[in-house]
């Protein structure tokens, strides 16, 4: 595909009046005209008269001499690189770009040409849900390196998916300075914080309204409390006993509600994101710990916890999204000062 038998690529427009040569030898017969329109710095170069040897570009093109009387640009891209470009600026119908390697040398191509309109035409490739999934922390570097707010965003949502890199990987070859990492840690971090003050108030999540309504719900009847609640009905007679309980501001926990709010914490850490917290792993490891229901001084809420907890995941899930949706990408604070990046969110 890359290459005819003399190394001419399959681009062969006819009235071609330049070749462009990749670094790997293959040529591309184009038109002046659309390099013009689309890179200024080809424009200035074939503006000028083209004698009898082309005009170096800039240090990395060279007079590489004629071919079919035509002059030879010679670039330091790859014919792949170079292959994307043309395509694009041809309209020949790129409708997706497989290697993020790729994407991320045509995009780095396109700045050094200055070639706005091939930046913006496939920086949307960024937003391939297979990039998003495997290699967010690349794909937020790159965006980041060619501040494209939006997809700074998106990527570092679905960083969040993924549990955070202890070091600086080389994946992350694109950050322009350390301070994007710590960028993206503090953005993790907040949302990370989402979580505790969600959990402390339990309770809100559960009757689904602020706490301040609460006490008088419950003395008017009108709350439908969770069967651990101690709140309403001085909770079950067994779980609320002795050592197996735990005080917060809605009264007495059983313990393996705190467990579970524990291993909630836990999970959330590794992949923040609402559902997490109504993983079936999650829900099923409490359920499997739940005291036996009934006789002998038995356990009166687990018979209803399974159900209630399925319950309360939910709205816990359901909030969590809310408020995640509220944080954005704030500046980084550094030993520096505040790194201004009002300009890229
Ligand atoms: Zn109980």
């Amino acid at each position: 595909m890359s290459s005819t038998g003399d190394n001419v690529d399959v681009f062969t427009k006819p009235e071609a009046d330049v070749i462009v040569r990749s670094s790997d030898e293959i040529e591309f017969r184009v038109h002046k005209s659309v390099l013009s329109t689309a890179s200024c710095i080809f424009a200035d170069t074939f503006g000028v008269p083209q004698p009898e040897s082309f005009k170096v570009i800039d240090d990395e093109l060279d007079d590489a001499g004629g071919k079919d009387d035509l002059p030879i640009v010679a670039l330091t891209e790859d014919a792949e690189t170079l292959r994307v470009i043309l395509r694009t600026l041809y309209a020949d119908g790129i409708s997706t770009i497989e290697d993020l390697g790729l994407l991320a040398r045509v995009l780095a191509a396109a700045e050094k040409y200055e070639m706005a309109g091939i930046i913006s035409t496939l920086a949307p490739f960024l937003h391939t849900p297979r990039f998003l999934e495997s290699e967010p922390f690349r794909v937020f570097a790159i965006a980041y390196h060619f501040t494209l707010p939006e997809t700074i965003l998106i990527a570092a949502k679905a960083t969040l998916l993924h549990p955070f890199p202890s070091s600086l990987p080389p994946e992350l070859e694109y950050l322009p300075t350390p301070d994007v990492y710590h960028k993206l840690l503090l953005y993790r971090t907040r949302c990370e914080a989402t979580l505790e003050p969600t959990l402390v108030d339990w309770m809100s999540v559960w009757i689904g309204f602020d706490e301040s309504r609460f006490r008088h719900s419950i003395r008017a009847g009108a709350m439908d409390m969770p069967a651990w609640s101690t709140v309403d009905r001085g909770g079950c007679s067994f779980c609320v006993r002795g050592t197996y309980t735990t005080l917060n501001k809605y009264g007495v926990l059983p313990l393996w509600f705190i467990d579970h709010l524990e291993r909630t914490r836990d999970m959330f850490k590794d992949r923040i994101e609402g559902p997490t917290v109504k993983s079936l792993k999650l829900l099923e490891k409490t359920i499997s710990i739940l005291p036996s229901i009934g006789s002998n001084g038995g356990c009166d809420c687990a018979e209803e916890a399974p159900l209630q907890l399925m319950q309360f995941s939910e709205r816990l899930s359901d909030k969590l999204d809310e408020k995640l949706a509220e944080v954005s990408v704030q500046p980084t604070i550094t030993h520096f000062g505040v790194i201004s990046l009002a300009d890229i969110v």
